[in-house]
């Protein structure tokens, strides 16, 4: 078996043959704790038998319908339970197959609803510099991820990118958590004023960041401030919750605890819970009104949007997100994880700080916990991390992230909702076994 690209191993990967709950098996029987539902996808854990029902029951009636003739039942049914549960104002569904998808039909949305109100002088995006938001081009462009987009530069659009909310590295060490908040907001501010705020359409954002610096949570009051900046300019506000949407961050929507509602919102991952490939775009309604009354028709598709046998899956996975009560737990097993967390790595030598919401949570490795000095990229301390935890059978998502030239190695974790307290006794223990192990090499 050669054929299959990519391969982010040097050796051939094993051959993933069954899950169960939170661990997945290799085929020569190795047990792998799932503790990053591979890149937060895997919210219920694996073999879960109502989803996996409701995608049988599915394809059994019919697999696939195009959305040129027809809606579906399942999609139908989907779109309401997320409106039914969606922060205000957020009134449309647009079903597509996964993040980047979702990402980049909310920059076209933004850039249609603009024309279609008679602005087409508004064509910019704002977004910040450690961000991803997935990795077609648009979506590339928006994202702030330097060695994600190194090599494509020609190909990118000219996105405005500004500095991320990220305390453990910007706040200044005489500056309390608000004041930090406002001032990275007021980053917003600064380059619309120099950008001219009549050309730009909307900010695109990850409430709390994922696969570029490890579950960093905003400032108090930061999207606040960010809210009332895109009202002031007339600008929409794009939240991109993809990795942490889902009850992930112990509510349902990551902003709900930052006490905003975007213009738009894009969901995936733990929509879908690894079941179905799917994602979706939440639009408000004055948006969907702005095209209705305009075009009608929103420029866009892919053949598989709306996709029946997808939708029935995410119905399945949102109706036991909602109805086993998950959120609820993911705060609760979320606390305990962190604290697990804090006990085992708050004093050590090499963890700078452990951060995140629920089960979405971030350790960022230093070479000097006092400078905060990162590794040497050389040693790739973050590539080491997630094989040592393989070797141990550990699946955790470590990863490098630049910001202002200085390269940070972060571990993610964010583990099935279901985890179980021993699980997470396992997950600290191999956890702390693969980090220790990397430094010492
Ligand atoms: N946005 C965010 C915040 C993500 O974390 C990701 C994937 N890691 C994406 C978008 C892209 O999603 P996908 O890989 O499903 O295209």
């Amino acid at each position: 078996m050669t054929h299959v690209f990519p391969r982010h191993t040097a050796k051939q990967p094993p051959i993933a043959a069954g899950g169960e709950g939170c661990y997945l098996f290799d085929a020569d029987g190795k047990r792998y704790l799932d503790a990053s539902g591979g890149a937060a996808v895997s919210c219920l854990g694996h073999g879960d038998r109502e989803v996996i029902d409701a995608i049988k029951g599915q394809l059994d009636r019919l697999a696939f319908a195009h959305t040129g003739f027809f809606t579906s039942e399942p999609a139908e049914k989907l779109a309401d339970l997320l409106i039914e549960n969606a922060p205000e104002g957020l009134d449309r569904v647009y079903l597509v197959s996964g993040g980047s998808e979702a990402t980049e039909a909310a920059i076209k949305l933004a850039r249609q609803y603009f024309v279609e109100k008679g602005e087409p002088g508004r064509g910019r995006l704002i977004a910040r510099r450690q961000s991803y938001h997935g990795n077609t081009i648009g979506a590339l462009s928006a994202g702030g991820n330097e060695w994600r987009r190194r090599q494509f530069g020609p190909l990118l659009l000219d996105v405005s990118h500004i500095d991320p909310c990220y305390e453990y590295r910007l706040r200044a060490d005489d500056e309390g958590p608000e004041e930090y908040g406002r001032r990275a907001a007021d980053a917003l501010e600064e380059e619309l004023l120099r950008v001219g705020p009549e050309t730009v359409m909307a900010f695109m954002a990850e409430p709390v960041v994922g696969a570029t610096a490890g579950a960093v949570p905003p400032a108090p009051g930061y999207f606040k401030w960010i809210r009332e900046i895109c009202d002031t300019y007339g600008i929409l506000l794009i939240l991109d919750e993809v990795m942490c949407g889902m009850g992930r961050t112990g509510t349902l929507f990551a902003c709900e605890q930052d006490g905003v509602a975007p213009d738009i919102l894009c969901i995936a991952k733990g929509l879908g819970a690894g079941y179905q490939p799917i994602g979706a775009m939440l639009c408000s309604g004055r948006i969907y009104a702005a095209i209705e009354e305009g075009s009608g028709f929103f420029q866009h598709g892919h053949t598989y949007i709306g996709h029946p046998t997808a939708a029935a899956a995410g119905h399945a996975v949102v109706s036991a997100i909602l109805n086993r009560g998950l959120v609820g737990r993911c705060a609760e097993q979320g606390d305990k994880l962190r604290a697990a967390l804090e006990d085992r790595f708050g004093q050590h030598a090499h963890v700078g700080d452990i951060r995140g919401r629920g089960l979405f949570l971030g350790l960022e490795l230093v070479s000097d916990r006092g400078t905060k000095a990162p590794f040497d990229p050389e040693r790739r301390i973050a590539a080491r991390i997630k094989s040592a935890a393989f070797d141990a059978g550990l699946i955790c998502y470590p990863m490098s992230g630049t910001i202002d030239g200085k390269l940070g190695d972060h571990v993610l974790l964010a583990p099935p909702f279901i985890i179980e307290d021993a699980q997470i006794g396992e997950l600290v223990d191999k956890l702390e076994t693969a980090i220790d192990g990397a430094l010492a090499e």
